[in-house]
């Protein structure tokens, strides 16, 4: 893994994993995150970047989140 992950959990929180080890989970009803940066883009992107190593990453926002099971 090398690039930021978002991980959305069943009971609605998500969780935010960095390759540098930052990770911060974020509970329902909360609206921003401590340890990520997350600013919004034109076309439905948005940008996640990691407060701690300056990593950033580019998603699309997606409806209907498709989720790859191991
Ligand atoms: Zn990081």
């Amino acid at each position: 893994m090398d690039e930021i992950e978002m991980m959305p959990e069943p009971n609605g929180t998500w969780i935010m994993v960095c390759p540098c080890g930052q990770a911060e989970c974020r509970g329902r009803g909360v609206k921003a995150w401590r340890k990520f940066t997350v600013t919004i883009l034109p076309d439905q992107r948005y940008r996640v970047c990691c407060t701690a190593c300056g990593r950033c990453l580019e998603h699309r926002l997606i409806y209907g989140i498709t989720r790859s099971t191991k």
